[in-house]
């Protein structure tokens, strides 16, 4: 993907200009934008909530523009993260702001379970902050425009969301590979059913730039023996919106499996019906957790359908995934669902009792990987693609045994 070339320079470290009448701004509007100013009057007691959602009371995704701040000591609250979604997810979290939007970098930040601070000394006019290193709309339609140019790639647009946006997935495959289509096995990929997890885009962008580099032999076969079907953004809306975790009307997606409808949750309802005319062999849908500092995984041994041969074929993943990404691990993660307790409105669950296949809920830090910690940047866009990339080595290891 190209990037906006970076400016080389040094910044001259910037002293307060005397009798300044610089004003202090945040500004939200634009895409993913999410803040609820309470006052701005005073820079060392900048006060801030965080903002629901839309249609729904979920709030824990932030994204705004600071500007007026250079080279003076800010001080902003978080008031409200004890009302949060996740308020655990503010334990041992810190923010990440950008200069450039392009480069995001962690900063200190300190919560007592009532408020969230930071404080921050500028070395620029705008400085962006967010919950998590945003993927813009901007950026997913340049990820189809990338996409687009492959042979090996046919974009579906399946239907229109609420907002009017594009419901799209790419169906990926070596069309003149010996295995007849019918016979190849059908792995399906969603992310970002919780618009707020923008991490799950970015493992989907580096697991599409690998899957589609024609020298890489892993990709060659894997597009030899499957049909991939891949939904970069399955909430277009949410994302816009700078919502956490619903679409336009309000609803969590990974809550609408089992009876989604046109009028609720047309998202889903649009790519289940996609998957019910091709099949699925195996289905990943990724995701981000605001309180684990943990890569990990969430099958559905919760299911009916749940049996030993399901078991091995997540064995096999499992242990595929760890040979090649020391992000992933599986100590820690989610209590395991008592046979035939599972949620059946999941994604994860839905899909693994209709077609009877591996099904797994990918799961990424907010905060960063503890047993592989970056201060600078903690877990981020580029560690998320990596990791997205990686995974291809245990889909490639389980493919033969999904049938
Ligand atoms: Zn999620």
């Amino acid at each position: 993907m190209r990037a906006f070339r970076r400016a080389n320079l040094v910044r001259p470290l910037t002293l307060p200009v005397e009798n300044s009448v610089t004003v202090l701004s945040i500004n939200c509007a634009f895409d993913s934008g999410a803040i609820d100013v309470v006052s701005l009057s005073n820079p060392q007691d900048i006060q801030l909530n965080i903002r629901r959602d839309n249609a729904s009371d979920f709030a824990q995704w932030f994204h705004f523009q600071l500007s007026g701040g250079k080279g003076k000591d800010l001080k902003l609250r978080f008031l409200n993260i004890a009302n949060t979604a996740y308020p655990p997810g503010w334990d041992n979290y810190d923010v990440v702001a950008s200069y450039n939007r392009v480069d995001w970098f962690r900063v200190p930040t300190r919560s007592d379970g009532k408020e969230m601070v930071v404080e921050f000394h500028p070395e620029a006019d705008l400085v962006w902050f967010a919950y998590f290193e945003p993927y813009s709309w901007d950026r997913h339609l340049e990820l189809l425009g990338f996409a687009n140019e492959f042979e090996h790639v046919d974009l579906h647009v399946l239907g229109q969301t609420l907002d009017g946006r594009d419901m799209t997935v790419l169906e990926i495959t070596n069309a003149e590979s010996a295995v007849p289509f019918a016979k190849k096995k059908k792995v399906w990929l969603t992310a970002r059913q919780h618009p707020g997890e923008t991490m799950a885009e970015w493992f989907v962008e580096g697991f599409l730039e690998r899957l589609l580099d024609p020298d890489e032999p892993v990709s060659r076969q894997l597009l030899d023996n499957a049909v991939f079907y891949v939904v970069p953004n399955m909430n277009p809306d949410g994302s816009v919106r700078g919502n956490l975790r619903t679409n336009a009307a309000g609803a969590n997606l990974n809550r609408e499996w089992q009876t989604p409808t046109m009028e609720r949750s047309p998202e889903v309802f649009l790519v289940r019906q996609k998957m019910l005319e091709t099949g699925v062999d195996m289905f990943l849908d990724a995701h981000g957790d605001e309180n684990l500092p943990y890569n990990f995984v969430a099958g559905c041994e919760g299911i009916p359908a749940y049996d030993e041969r399901h078991q091995k074929l997540e064995t096999m993943f499992k242990t595929a995934w760890l040979a090649v990404s020391p992000d992933f691990q599986t100590e820690q993660g989610y209590e395991r669902d008592e046979p035939g307790k599972a949620n059946m409105t999941l994604a994860t669950t839905w899909v693994g009792q209709q077609f009877t296949c591996l099904s797994y809920t990918i799961e990424m830090p907010f905060k960063d990987n503890a047993n592989l910690p970056d201060p600078d940047v903690g877990w981020s866009g580029e560690r998320s693609r990596i990791f997205g990339a990686s995974v291809l080595n245990a889909v490639w290891t389980v493919l033969p045994h999904l049938r």
